[in-house]
């Protein structure tokens, strides 16, 4: 018997995302999350009451996930993290200001004024671009075209990097990471009031009162692909079998459980895709030494730092949350111990003392990002639906079409839904 229309495997951003959109249109709708909690990585920690997000997190205002959340009627309590503050970069162990309106550019010593006009010009012509318009380069190519100048190049890629988490300019496209770029520069980032938790809870909530069913615990184990419906077993016996269900996993775990995978596209895209990592430290702190030093970049190193707080509420008794994080270059090796200790140095730099003001902390040694991004590399833009196997869909971070992150997962989740209610042929669940 037919009990759902749709089984959503995996409770990220992309899947509750695809949940909601199904339900609102009166499809019987279940999620099967593997772990305890829900949220994949847009979870947030509790730590005795300092909410920490893992690992630094901004949600793009005018981006994607912005857009289809409030869609869906999602409200995103917080604040915008880029209201004027003062900007710092990183470079030779020396803390600047980047230049960014009169007073800054009158003060800053990290260019030269030559330098600061061409960057004044090069900032004017990403908020104008016309991004359709822009060729399928690399980011290094774009930038090799366009920036004359060595800092400002720097520059340029520490703020690509932050945008996108991307460290390979070489293989990034350059196309979406301009589009975040751009966006950043006009609108800004949200910090999230409670954590990105807030919106899982928010999409959960909804879902539910529309009627979904959302289940924790249940892995996955295979999906069987018939022609008019598919088999799901999980680890703990269950098995369900629905007409159309929606693969929100990473693409390795998606190609694990689908069985005959390996003849279907789903395996090119596993085989291109290529993760973004990042080393994360968080730490609750009771306040910031220098509390001019509210958000930095690495010029010369792939870092960056940022109060988390002074946007969002992350606490009840005031204790900060601040964040760092490693950009890591997909074509390098990993040094867990190295990255930690560099994070450190970037606070001893910037909050000179910090060790004596902590009141918890979070260290995250490499966590993906993203399962994957537009890159030169890539042959297709993976989904929404496996043309191979009628019913089966995917979603996630690694499923953008031109978006990153979690622009990514939130669109890819809609695509996967819009999809599945728009073939008209889609058989009805029944009741049993
Ligand atoms: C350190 C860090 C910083 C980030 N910063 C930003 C940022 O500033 N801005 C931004 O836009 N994005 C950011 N991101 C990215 C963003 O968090 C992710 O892109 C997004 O949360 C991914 O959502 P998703 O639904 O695609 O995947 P996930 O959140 O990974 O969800 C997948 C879910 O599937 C479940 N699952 C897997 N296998 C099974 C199975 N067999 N059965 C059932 N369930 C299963 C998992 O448990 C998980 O809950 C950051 C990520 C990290 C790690």
């Amino acid at each position: 018997m037919l009990t759902y229309d749709v089984a959503v495997v995996g409770s990220g951003l992309a899947g509750l995302t695809a949940a909601n959109f199904l339900a609102r249109e009166g499809k019987k709708i279940v999620v099967l999350e593997k772990t305890k909690r829900l949220g994949g990585r847009a979870m947030t920690n509790d730590k005795n009451g300092v909410l920490m997000n893992l690992g630094p997190h901004g949600l793009y205002v005018s981006g994607d996930a912005a857009n289809i959340l409030t869609e869906l009627g999602i409200s995103l309590p917080g604040g915008n993290a880029t209201k004027p503050i003062q900007l710092h970069g990183i470079l030779n162990h020396d803390v600047h200001v980047i230049p960014t309106d009169f007073p800054s550019i009158m003060s800053s010593t990290l260019l030269s004024w030559k330098a600061k006009l061409i960057l004044g010009k090069l900032m004017g012509k990403v908020m104008r671009l016309n991004i359709s318009s822009v060729q399928e380069v690399s980011l290094k190519e774009w930038v090799d075209a366009e920036i004359s100048d060595q800092m400002v190049r720097q520059l340029f890629y520490s703020i690509c990097r932050l945008t996108s988490y991307v460290n390979a300019p070489a293989l990034q496209l350059a196309k979406p990471v301009l589009k975040q770029v751009k966006r950043s520069l006009q609108a800004g980032v949200l910090y999230i009031d409670g954590g990105w938790v807030t919106v899982i809870q928010k999409l959960k909530k909804q879902a539910e009162a529309l009627g979904a069913e959302i289940v924790t615990n249940k892995n996955v184990t295979n999906i069987e692909h018939h022609e008019h419906y598919q088999i799901i077993q999980c680890s703990d016996g269950t098995v369900i079998h629905v007409p159309n269900c929606i693969i929100a996993t990473s693409p390795k775990e998606a190609m694990n459980m689908v069985t005959g995978a390996e003849h279907t596209s789903l395996r090119l895209w596993n085989e291109q895709a290529i993760p973004v990592t990042a080393c994360c430290l968080d730490i609750g702190i009771k306040k910031l030494p220098n509390p001019k030093h509210q958000f930095a970049i690495g010029l010369d190193q792939a870092l960056f730092f940022t109060n988390q707080s002074r946007a969002a509420k992350l606490s009840e008794d005031g204790t900060l949350v601040v964040s760092l994080a490693k950009y890591h270059n997909p074509m390098e090796e990993i040094n867990i111990k190295t990255d930690k200790l560099q994070l450190e140095l970037v606070m001893d730099l910037l909050h000179p003392g910090w060790r004596n003001e902590v009141v918890v902390q979070q260290f995250l040694p490499k966590l993906t990002v993203s399962h994957d991004f537009p890159h030169t590399k890539r042959i297709e833009n993976p989904g929404p639906s496996i043309p191979e196997m009628k019913g089966i869909f995917i979603a996630g971070d690694w499923a953008g079409h031109e978006e990153v992150l979690a622009d990514a997962a939130v669109s890819s989740g809609k695509r996967a839904a819009l999809e599945i209610l728009q073939a008209n042929d889609m058989p009805v669940a029944k009741e049993g």
